[in-house]
C-alpha cells in the first residue's frame, strides 16, 4: 500500500465505526499561550475534554499534522541520528467523547492493523499500566483481559506511569494507556533477541506505532483522583512509523513518504543515501525539516526573531548546516524540494500546493541569508584562528561562534581540523555552562501538554541546541 492509500484507510476504517472524520487543526497554535504547536492529535479537543465545549460528535477521527519541538514533547534531537523520530509528523487518531471505551478502542485497533492492514499478527505487543499502589491505582486488568483475546500472555506487557499513564496537567482528565509496539526486524535478528526485550528501550526497529489513552479520571488540585463522568478514548498513532511497517522498510526514511525527497536531495547534491553515515544523517535531517518548514509557513507562520517563529527558524537553519557541513551545499537549496515535496503530500494537505510560490521564496530568502551569516562566521573563525599548526581556538571564540552565528561545536571543530588545529571544548563547555545557569532562572513555561498562564506573557528569547546535550528553552516573564 502506497501511503496515501495507508491514510485514507485509517480514515475510511473508523468512518465505517461511525467516527466523523474531521480536518487536521492547524500545526501552529495562535490563540494557546500554553502552547506553540500542535504535540498531539488530542489538542484541538481540549476544550471538548475538560467539558468546556458542548460534544458535536461523540466519535471523531482524523489525521493531525503534529511538532514535536519544544516543551514536553522535545524530539529535535533526535531527529535525522535516529529513523523514527519526526519534528513533524501526521497522528492519525480515534476519539469517543463519552461513547465508546477500552474494548472497542482495542478491538478496533486490533481489527484495523491485522486485518485491514494485515500487519504480522507475531510481531505485534500491547503494553498495559501496571498500577500504582501508592496512588491507590490497580494494574489495568480491564485492558489487559481485551488484549488476551489477541495476544498471547507474554506479549502483553506491564509498563509503568511514566509510559503507560497520562495526564494533561498538574491537574484535569487523566488515565492508564495501552500502547501497541512492532518488531519488524528481519527474520535472523528476531531468532537472535526476543522482541519482549526490546519494547520501550530505543530501538529503531521494535517501535511503539500507537498509543490508545484511556481517560477515566480527573485529577483533583488536591491531587486525588476522582473517576469521570465521561470517559474518553485517545488515540494517536504515528503515521511515518506505521508506513514503514506496512511498506516493510527499515527506517521511516525508506517509506515513499521520504524517498522522492531524499532522492531529490541526493540529485541536488551530488550525494548518494546509504553509503556514509554522516551523509544519510543531513539527508534525514533535510528531509524532515523542510516538511516542517513549509507546514509551518502554510499555517501562517513564517521563520522570525521571536517565539513560534524563532523555533521554525532554527530549525531551518538546522538543515542548512546540515547540508553545509556534510553535503558541501553552499547555495540555497531547500526550496528546491518543494515540488517533490508536493507531490508526496499534496493530495491530503492541499495547502501546500496553494502556497507553493510563498513557501518557495521565503525558505530561499532564508537560506541565503543564513549562509551569509554562516561566512561571516566562517572568516570570524579564520580571523581567531590560532598562530600555528596544532593550536587550540579559545573556548570563548568557540563559544561566541555558536551563540552568535549559530555554529555548533561539531561545525567549528571540522573547519579547524581542515587547518589541523582544533578547539578548547572543555573552555566551551564552561562558556555554555555559564549560559544555562542564567537560562535556568528564567522560568520554563511549557511543562506539560498545557500550563497555567504566567502573569503576563512569556516572551521567548531563543533556544540553544547542540548535537550532544539536551537544548534547554529560554524564557524571560515580562515584566
Ligand atoms: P516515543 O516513545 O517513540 O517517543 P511517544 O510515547 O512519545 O513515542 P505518544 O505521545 O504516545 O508518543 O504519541 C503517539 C504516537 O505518535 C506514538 O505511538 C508514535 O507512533 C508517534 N510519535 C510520537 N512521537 C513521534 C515523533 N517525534 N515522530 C514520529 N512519530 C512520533
Ligand atoms: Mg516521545
Ligand atoms: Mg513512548
Ligand atoms: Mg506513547
Amino acid at each position: 500500500m502506497t501511503s496515501k492509500e495507508i491514510r485514507q484507510s485509517y480514515k475510511d476504517f473508523f468512518q465505517s465505526k461511525e467516527h466523523r472524520i474531521v480536518p487536521s487543526a492547524p500545526m501552529v497554535i495562535k490563540d494557546d499561550p500554553t502552547l506553540m504547536f500542535t504535540n498531539a492529535g488530542m489538542n484541538q479537543f481540549k476544550d471538548v475534554i475538560l467539558g468546556n465545549a458542548p460534544i458535536k460528535y461523540p466519535r471523531v477521527a482524523d489525521s493531525q499534522k503534529c511538532l514535536r519541538v519544544s516543551g514536553k514533547h522535545n524530539d529535535l534531537e533526535e531527529v535525522g541520528h535516529d529513523t523514527y523520530h519526526h519534528t513533524m509528523f501526521e497522528m492519525l487518531g480515534n476519539w469517543s467523547f463519552g461513547d465508546y471505551f477500552k474494548k472497542e478502542a482495542i478491538e478496533w485497533a486490533w481489527e484495523y492493523l491485522t486485518e485491514v492492514l494485515k500487519l504480522d499478527k507475531d510481531r505485534l505487543y500491547a503494553t498495559v499500566f501496571e498500577g500504582a499502589p501508592e496512588e491507590n491505582l490497580e494494574r489495568d486488568d480491564e485492558a489487559a483481559s481485551y488484549w488476551e483475546k489477541y495476544l498471547p500472555k507474554e506479549r502483553i506487557i506491564n509498563g509503568n506511569k511514566k509510559d503507560n499513564f497520562w495526564e494533561m496537567g498538574d491537574t484535569g482528565p487523566c488515565g492508564p494507556c495501552s500502547e501497541i509496539h512492532i518488531d519488524i526486524r528481519p527474520e535472523s535478528e528476531r531468532a537472535k533477541v526476543d522482541g519482549l526485550t526490546l519494547v520501550n528501550n530505543d530501538h529503531p526497529q521494535v517501535v511503539e506505532i500507537w498509543n490508545l489513552v484511556f481517560m477515566q479520571y480527573n485529577r483533583k488540585a488536591d491531587g486525588s483522583l476522582e473517576q469521570l463522568p465521561a470517559k474518553v478514548i485517545d488515540t494517536g498513532m504515528g503515521f511515518e512509523r506505521l508506513c514503514m511497517a506496512v511498506q516493510g522498510t527499515l527506517s521511516n526514511y525508506d517509506t515513499d513518504l521520504f524517498q522522492p525527497i531524499i532522492g531529490k536531495i541526493g540529485e541536488i547534491s551530488d550525494k548518494k543515501y546509504g553509503e556514509d553515515e554522516k551523509v544519510d544523517i543531513a539527508m534525514r535531517v533535510i528531509a524532515d525539516h523542510v516538511r516542517t518548514i513549509a507546514f509551518s509557513i502554510t499555517d501562517g507562520q513564517l521563520p522570525s526573531n521571536a517565539k513560534a517563529g524563532y523555533v521554525i527558524r532554527r530549525i531551518l537553519r538546522r538543515a542548512v548546516r546540515y547540508g553545509y557541513t556534510f553535503l558541501n551545499m553552499h547555495e540555497s537549496f531547500m526550496y528546491r524540494l518543494i515540488p517533490t515535496l508536493i507531490e508526496v503530500m499534496g493530495d491530503a494537505y492541499p495547502e501546500l500546493e496553494a502556497q507553493q510560490g510563498l513557501i518557495e521564496k521565503v525558505m530561499k530568502e532564508e537560506e541565503e541569508s543564513f549562509l551569509r551569516t554562516l561566512e561571516t562566521g566562517i572568516k570570524l573563525l579564520e580571523r581567531n584562528l590560532p598562530e600555528k599548526e596544532g593550536g587550540v581556538l579559545s573556548g570563548e571564540v568557540a563559544f561566541k561562534l555558536y551563540d552568535t552565528f549559530g555554529f555548533p561545536l561539531d561545525l567549528t571543530e571540522l573547519i579547524l581540523r581542515e587547518h589541523g588545529m582544533s578547539a578548547d571544548v572543555a573552555g566551551f563547555n564552561a562558556e555554555m555552562q555559564k549560559q544555562k545557569d542564567r537560562a535556568r532562572n528564567a522560568a520554563a513555561v511549557e511543562t506539560g501538554d498545557w500550563t497555567k498562564v504566567h502573569d503576563g506573557e512569556p516572551e521567548f528569547v531563543g533556544y540553544d541546541e547542540t548535537e550532544s546535550t539536551a537544548h534547554i528553552l529560554r524564557y524571560r516573564a515580562v515584566k
